[in-house]
């Protein structure tokens, strides 16, 4: 299995590579980069000053090269009623896509002695993993610890672990 990488705009190396090791470490996958894109025509919603998930998803799919495909992206994604999304993807799709605009939040938990950075980069890797699980079919676990538990805020992804849980492990081997 081969999951290809594709940063839309510009994403810092060091995102790209807590990406990169964040999905070897879970999946027994290859990961690749490729290289950057620019945001898709027609992303942009100037009511809403954010951008469509789909269409980031639609990018991944035309240009990556693994048989999962996810962008990831700086700028800040919806999708249809929710104000915002951290990631978006299809169940069982190809394509997907993280954003990291929304995971800067400095934490409310105040539980971490962890650096901001440190912080941060713990967010990308835990969002990279939850949406490519969907893509391998994954749905939402009750597991508050499972990175597939459903996160709508920083708290929650906070709280949750970087690997899948035993349940869903098993689900996909
Ligand atoms: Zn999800
Ligand atoms: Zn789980």
């Amino acid at each position: 299995m081969l999951v290809d990488i594709v940063p839309v705009g510009n994403v810092p190396a060091n995102v790209k590579r807590a990406a990169s090791t964040a999905l070897r470490s879970v999946y027994d996958c290859d990961v690749t980069i490729n290289d950057a894109q620019s945001v898709p025509n027609g992303a942009y919603d100037a009511d809403r000053n954010q951008y469509t998930a789909e269409t980031f998803i639609q990018l991944a799919e035309r240009v990556g090269r693994g048989e999962k495909n996810i962008a990831v992206t700086p700028h800040d994604l919806f999708y249809r009623r929710r104000n915002y999304v951290f990631g978006l993807a299809y169940l069982d799709g190809s394509g997907s896509v993280v954003s990291t605009y929304r995971l800067q939040t400095s934490s409310d938990g105040g539980f971490s002695n962890q650096s901001a950075e440190d912080i941060f980069q713990d967010r990308v890797r835990k969002e990279i993993v939850h949406e490519i699980g969907h893509t391998y079919g994954l749905e939402h676990c009750d597991n508050n610890r499972c990175v597939m538990n459903f996160s709508p805020t920083v708290r929650e992804v906070d709280i949750k672990e970087e690997n899948l849980c035993g349940s869903c492990q098993r689900l996909i081997s």
